[in-house]
């Protein structure tokens, strides 16, 4: 097939620079993603459960994407055919990760996505929080518009992203922490966490949030939102 080898460089932000540690590229937010993850590490926003759904339906929309490529492209299913999400949940860390086996991002398409606004939601999210004149506001517009991605910062106070495209030969970590305004890309180098294909999510709980790491709660959630996934949605604990 067709090797993209992308992304090995970037040229699209402002302030990256190399670290000492080898490969490690930090890139600020777009603006408006600072304000949007801003408002919602500080918000007062009551139903924080909203992030598992969201996150789920990222899963989902990356499985769908892989499977209708799949179809005149059969070469990226070469990383596994089985197409599923899996939750993981480690209640003595407080960490969970969901692992997707979908049609993960390059280099470049996690900056694209994962720093920017990519999603005409949260644009419409941001205008109407400017329109809104009536403070403790943001709450009500939080669960109107949805927040995507970033709607794991309700839970977490850190997120590790990595992730593997068909179209790299190599898989990248993200990783953003609450309350900063930047974020960093490194090439994933840990062997045990290298996947074939597909996407994987860790949420660093925050410690007031530790209680969504209970297997059942998780659980609970899971078979709330899988009636409307196409795809298998796996859980299992990690061994204390
Ligand atoms: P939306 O889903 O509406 O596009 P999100 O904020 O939820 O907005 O996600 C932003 C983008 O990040 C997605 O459009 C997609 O390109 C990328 N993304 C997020 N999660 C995943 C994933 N699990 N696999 C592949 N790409 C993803
Ligand atoms: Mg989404």
């Amino acid at each position: 097939g067709n090797m993209i080898t992308s992304g090995m460089r970037f040229e699209s932000t402002a302030s990256d620079f190399q670290t000492p540690e080898a490969n490690v590229e930090k890139h600020e937010y777009q603006a408006e993603v600072s304000r949007l993850m801003d408002l919602i590490v500080n918000s007062l926003y009551s139903n924080k459960e909203v992030f598992l759904r969201e996150l789920i339906s990222n899963a989902s929309d990356a499985l769908d994407k892989l499977r209708f490529l799949s179809v005149t492209e059969p070469q990226l299913l070469e990383g596994g055919s089985e197409l599923d999400i899996r939750i993981q949940t480690d209640q003595e860390n407080g960490i969970i990760t969901l692992t997707d086996s979908g049609i993960g991002m390059t280099h470049q398409e996690l900056v694209d996505s994962l720093g920017t606004i990519a999603h005409s939601g949260t644009a419409k999210f941001l205008k109407a929080l400017k329109d809104s004149k009536d403070a403790g506001s943001d709450s009500n517009l939080i669960g109107q518009f949805g927040v995507g991605f970033y709607s794991a910062f309700l839970v977490a106070d850190k997120v590790v992203v990595s992730t593997k495209s068909p179209k790299s030969d190599k898989q990248y970590v993200w990783e953003g922490e609450a309350n900063s305004s930047s974020y960093i890309i490194r090439e994933e180098t840990d062997s045990e966490k290298f996947i074939p294909r597909g996407t994987s999510i860790q949420l660093h709980l925050k410690h007031d949030e530790k209680g969504f790491a209970h297997p059942e709660r998780i659980e609970r959630l899971v078979k709330n939102y899988s009636q409307f996934v196409s795809f298998p949605i796996y859980t299992w604990q990690e061994k204390g």
